[in-house]
C-alpha cells in the first residue's frame, strides 16, 4: 500500500552494489567468517591530523552555523587557486559551488542540464549514479565501452560515433571507477575538436580521483579555454584527503550553472557544513605530506596486487593508472561476474565487487578496491588464488 503511493519519478534511482556487498559481508562476518574486504571505494587511512585539528578548532570557535549557500567565500577563493595549480583551470570564487561530496555535483549537474529525451554519454563501466542521474532526468542513457585492450582508456573514435543531434551531456571520469583507467593528454585534445564541431554538449569531468595518478599526471579537459564554459567539474576531499565521511565536494563551473546549482543547495542542503568547511581550508592550503604518502601507498599496493593477480592463471588484468581499482578479466573461468563475486565472498571470504555492477560492459570483470593494508591484499589474493583452483 504505501509502496503504491511512492511517486513514479523514484523507480528511475537505483543504488550502489557495492554497499549491498558490505551488507552481505558484514552479516557473514557477524556469523564469524572471516572476510578480507575490497568491495568500497574508501580510503583505509585516516583522514591526516592537521586537517582533523583544524575541524575541531572549527567547532571551537563556533563555526557551528549556516554558511553562505555557495559554501564561504573564502573556501571558494582557496579553491579557486587550487583549481589553477591543480588542474591548469583558471576560475574564481563565482564559478564554485561547494556542495556536501562530489556526489551531489553529479545529481545536480545532470539533472540541471539534461531534459527528458537528451542523450547523456557515459563511460561503462563507471560509477553506477551516472546512469542513475540520467534515467532520475529522463535522459537517454548512452554507455560508452571501456575496453581493457585499450587499458580502459577513453575511445574518441568509438564516442563520436555515439553523437546524435539529441546528444546533451558527456561524462568523463580521468582517473577511473572502476577501471583505474587514465584518459591520454591527445584523447582529452581529439574529444575537444569534436566538442568544438557540436556546440551543444556539455562535459561532466569527475575529477574525484586526480590527485591519486601514478605516473605522470591527468588533463583537465577544462584547461582548454575555449571548452571551458561548457565543462562542469566535479571534485571533492573524499578520496584525496580520506575525507569520505565529512561529506565535501564542489563543482566549478560557468556562473549561469553555478546559479543553478546555489538553487538546488537552497532546495536541498542549505549549504555544507560549517566546520568541515574550515577544515577543508587547512587540506588545500596546508602541507600536502599526509596525501602523498596516501597515494604512494596506493602506488605500492597496485604494483604488488596487479602483479600477483596476473600470476593468478586465469586472471588477466591490466595495470590501472590511478585511483585505487584493479579490475582484472576473470572471463576465462565462466562464471558471471556477480557469479564470481558472490562465490569468490561466499566461499572464500573476499568481498569484492562483480563487474556489471557498474554497467553492462562490465561483465566479465571484477572491481578490486586496494583500500586496503597490504597484508589484507595479499590474503585475498591466496583466497582468490585457492578459490579460482576449485573452478577449473
Ligand atoms: N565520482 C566517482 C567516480 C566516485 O567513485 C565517487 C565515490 O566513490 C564519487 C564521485 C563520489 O564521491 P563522494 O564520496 O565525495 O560523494
Amino acid at each position: 500500500m504505501i509502496k503504491d503511493s511512492i511517486a513514479q519519478r523514484m523507480s528511475r534511482l537505483h543504488g550502489e552494489t557495492a554497499f549491498a556487498i558490505l551488507a552481505r559481508a558484514n552479516a557473514l562476518e557477524a556469523q564469524g567468517r572471516s572476510i578480507v574486504h575490497l568491495e568500497l571505494g574508501q580510503p583505509d587511512f585516516k583522514t591526516p591530523q592537521n586537517i582533523i585539528d583544524a575541524a575541531c578548532a572549527a567547532l571551537n570557535a563556533g563555526y557551528t552555523g549556516y554558511t553562505p549557500t555557495p559554501g564561504y567565500l573564502d573556501l571558494r577563493e582557496v579553491i579557486a587557486d587550487y583549481v589553477q595549480r591543480q588542474k591548469n583551470v583558471k576560475t574564481d570564487p563565482g564559478e564554485i559551488v561547494v556542495v556536501p561530496g562530489g556526489k551531489p555535483v553529479m545529481f545536480y549537474t545532470i539533472t540541471m542540464l539534461v531534459n527528458p529525451g537528451e542523450e547523456v554519454i557515459y563511460p561503462n563501466p563507471s560509477f553506477p549514479i551516472y546512469e542513475s542521474c540520467i534515467k532520475f532526468a529522463q535522459g537517454v542513457p548512452v554507455p560508452l565501452q571501456l575496453k581493457k585492450e585499450n587499458n580502459f582508456g577513453l575511445d574518441v573514435e568509438a564516442l563520436k560515433k555515439l553523437i546524435t543531434p539529441k546528444t546533451k551531456l558527456i561524462i568523463l571520469n580521468n582517473p577511473s571507477n572502476p577501471t583505474g583507467g587514465v584518459y591520454s593528454r591527445e584523447d582529452i585534445l581529439a574529444l575537444a575538436d569534436i566538442l568544438r564541431a557540436h556546440p551543444g554538449i556539455f562535459v561532466l569531468s569527475d575529477e574525484i580521483y586526480d590527485r591519486l595518478v601514478f605516473d605522470g599526471s591527468v588533463m583537465s579537459i577544462a584547461s582548454i579555454p575555449d571548452l571551458k564554459d561548457r565543462v562542469v567539474i566535479l571534485d571533492g576531499f573524499s578520496k584525496t584527503y580520506a575525507m569520505t565521511g565529512w561529506r565535501l565536494g564542489y563543482g566549478v563551473m560557468h556562473p549561469d550553472l553555478a546559479a543553478q546549482m546555489d538553487l538546488y543547495m537552497a532546495n536541498t542542503n542549505s549549504c555544507a557544513a560549517a566546520f568541515t568547511q574550515r577544515a577543508a581550508i587547512e587540506a588545500l592550503t596546508g602541507p600536502q605530506d599526509g596525501a602523498e604518502a596516501m597515494r604512494l601507498a596506493f602506488k605500492e599496493r597496485r604494483d604488488w596486487l596487479v602483479a600477483a593477480l596476473n600470476d593468478i592463471p586465469g586472471i588477466d588484468c591490466c595495470l590501472p593508472g590511478g585511483a585505487f581499482y584493479a579490475f582484472p578479466d576473470i572471463s576465462s573461468f565462466g562464471l558471471t561476474s556477480n557469479e564470481f563475486a558472490s562465490r569468490l565472498l561466499e566461499e572464500a571470504g573476499v568481498a569484492a565487487a562483480g563487474g556489471t555492477s557498474f554497467g553492462a560492459f562490465g561483465e566479465g570483470f571484477i572491481r578490486f578496491s586496494y583500500a586496503n593494508s597490504l597484508d589484507n591484499l595479499k590474503e585475498a589474493v591466496r583466497r582468490t588464488e585457492k578459490f579460482v583452483k576449485t573452478l577449473r
